[in-house]
């Protein structure tokens, strides 16, 4: 009997879309409101917090907009006229950017003796933290006249992006391929990850060569848009007084560069673990020579797990119990307020996110397909939600906001816990070996394979910075190297240089460290949750209903996770040895 899955509530943002359309048409006089304040911010503190209040005001009902129109849409993207919402929507934000755009000119423009007034005014005491934050910046950002010539230039500017995006998304192909059961397939960014998990070798090592046979072939073009890049994030740092493109990239979430560097070395010590795991996959998978196409294949290639909606809502349920009461009551709302949409639908959007807004629920949006993995694609995204939960609740809208920092935490988090209680349920063998084998191959993909990838991004722009013309050639050759000292005794197949050429993060600025960093808090934070260690679950909630009320470093250190020594790291890699181990004990 098919099973009748839960679908979210979207009515209690808007009944209709008639009632949409009626805020929508306020907008214009919420962002008019705001743009009165325009040359006044000075006068008085009085002023000052109303301008930010009508700030708030506009951006609040701004994002109540937009995520109703893109929920709405992303039900079914075939409907035209919930698409054509989204557009309008998002065309308007863009008109009224004009009229947002003063305010941190004129905040930087204030002289340093009148903004002390200011930040010293008991009135403006709940928003000195977010002008601080502003301020901050100031010896970072040009004159007015310079701000505006390199606001005029952002299209051109980053205009390598998006060449390799067209390219790699929608110029590049790689044919087809007959998969584990001889069906014809197209080989796709899509399809590639089922590629690599295929049992059959033979279509692994097929699919690795076909794939990298079309990077070579473009290897010169898409090392001239890489380069491009890197030089726009290498100029752009000296242009604003920054020592690094490092320095510069970490500043807005006001990390230190050392924690950046503590990362690479800690997992470069750390890395003997990561050998002793291919080393096992080798033995499990009798092969002499592991490579880097086996690296996702399964272990079990037989089990086959299934689970129904309702049996993941209840493991999931479980599993979160460790949180404690208050996180268990809120939780439960996400099904009895409806936040979720579960069904596989045609026209749906792909993939799962949590998304909403202040005024919302924190709505998830997911395809279960009745896969054990979709459980933990459940747990995943609550996590979010549950993080944007508390952090509405206990936030003012102005400080509600988390950063990307700490945005995976909470994600990864239920997901361990998640893992942990179906160890603890489980008796059979071979399932509890899939569970450990699940967490090794995502601490691995984590926390390795991005350092690995921080590593060479920090390489490639010390080389652009000291005038290194990043050449495919050069690139392969460094690529190459870092990953052979990374994957160890792996005879690494030489096509895997190319590698660099496929990654969009690199694009990104000094991104992928913090699915690492974040990826290690989550470790430590769900350990002391599970060793029932003293005031763990409430400093836990405290972290959660943070939201963006203080710099992302001391919150996750409130939480116990100090990112500032090596401990976490340290502490999450001892983790996946042990993990490693527990494996080999169970299929070794
Ligand atoms: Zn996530």
């Amino acid at each position: 009997m098919k099973e009748n899955l839960v679908t979210w509530d979207l009515s209690v943002l808007y009944p209709d879309t008639e009632s949409w359309e009626k805020e929508f048409a306020a907008l214009e006089a919420a962002a008019d409101r705001f743009y009165s304040f325009k040359g006044r911010l000075a006068e008085s503190p009085e002023l000052l917090k109303a301008a930010i209040e009508a700030s708030d005001e506009f951006d609040r009902l701004a994002e109540k907009l937009y995520t109703y129109a893109h929920l709405l849409c992303d039900e079914n993207t075939s409907i035209g006229p919930n698409r054509a919402r989204v557009d309008r929507i998002s065309a308007k934000l863009s008109a009224l950017s004009e009229k947002e755009s003063w305010f941190d000119p004129e905040i930087m423009a204030i002289p340093d003796e009148r903004m002390q007034e200011l930040l010293n005014a008991p009135l403006l005491a709940f928003y000195r933290r977010s002008l601080l934050e502003l301020l901050r910046e100031k010896p970072h950002t040009l004159s007015e006249a310079e701000e505006r010539l390199l606001g005029t230039l952002g299209d051109v500017l980053g205009n390598s992006d998006e060449i390799f995006s067209t390219m790699n998304d929608t110029d590049m192909s790689f044919g087809r391929l007959r998969d584990s059961e001889g069906k014809l397939l197209d080989l796709t960014h899509g399809s590639w990850g089922s590629f690599m998990e295929a049992p059959d070798r033979k279509v692994r090592k097929k699919a690795f060569h076909q794939l990298y046979r079309q990077y070579r072939q473009y290897r010169n073009t898409l090392a001239a848009t890489l380069d491009g890049t890197v030089k726009r994030h290498v100029t752009m740092a000296k242009i604003r007084h920054f020592d690094t493109p490092l320095q510069a990239a970490l500043f807005s979430e006001n990390i230190p560069e050392n924690i950046y560097n503590n990362l690479i070395s800690t997992v470069r010590k750390n890395l003997p673990q990561l050998h002793n795991y291919f080393d096992l996959r080798a033995k499990i998978m009798e092969l002499d020579d592991l490579n880097m196409y086996d690296l996702y294949a399964p272990l079990q290639p037989e089990l086959n797990q299934k689970c129904s909606f309702a049996e993941a809502s209840k493991m999931v349920k479980e599993s979160l119990t460790v949180l404690g009461p208050e996180y268990t009551a809120l939780l439960e709302k996400a099904w009895s307020q409806r936040w979720i949409d579960a069904p596989c639908r045609k026209g749906k959007r792909s993939g799962a996110y949590s998304g909403g807004c202040y005024d919302s629920y924190p709505y998830i949006l997911m395809s279960f397909d009745n896969r054990l993995s979709d459980a933990f694609t459940l747990a995943h995204e609550l996590g979010h939600s549950m993080h944007s939960a508390f952090s509405r609740s206990n936030q003012h809208y102005h400080y509600a906001g988390y950063e990307i920092f700490v945005a995976e935490v909470a994600s990864t988090c239920n997901e361990l816990l998640l893992s942990s209680y179906l160890l603890r349920q489980e008796s059979d063998p071979k399932v509890k070996a899939s569970i450990y084998t699940r967490l090794a191959d995502d601490i691995r993909a984590t926390i390795y394979r991005q350092t690995m990838f921080a590593e060479f991004e920090k390489l490639i722009h010390e080389d652009s910075a000291a005038e290194i013309p990043l050449t495919a050639d050069h690139l392969c050759e460094k690529y190459y190297a870092l990953n052979a000292g990374y994957h160890g005794f792996i005879k690494a197949d030489r096509d895997i240089e190319l590698e660099w050429s496929r990654i969009p993060h690199f694009y990104y600025n000094f991104y992928v460290y913090k699915y690492a960093t974040g990826m290690a808090a989550a470790l430590k934070l769900s350990k002391g949750i599970l060793a029932g260690e003293a005031g763990a679950q409430e400093r836990y909630l405290n972290f959660l209903k943070a939201g963006g009320s203080k710099d992302v470093l001391d919150i996750l250190k409130d939480a116990g996770a100090d990112l500032t020594t090596p401990e976490p790291v340290n502490d999450a890699l001892a983790f996946f040895g042990e993990t490693v181990e527990e494996l080999r004990k169970l299929l070794g």
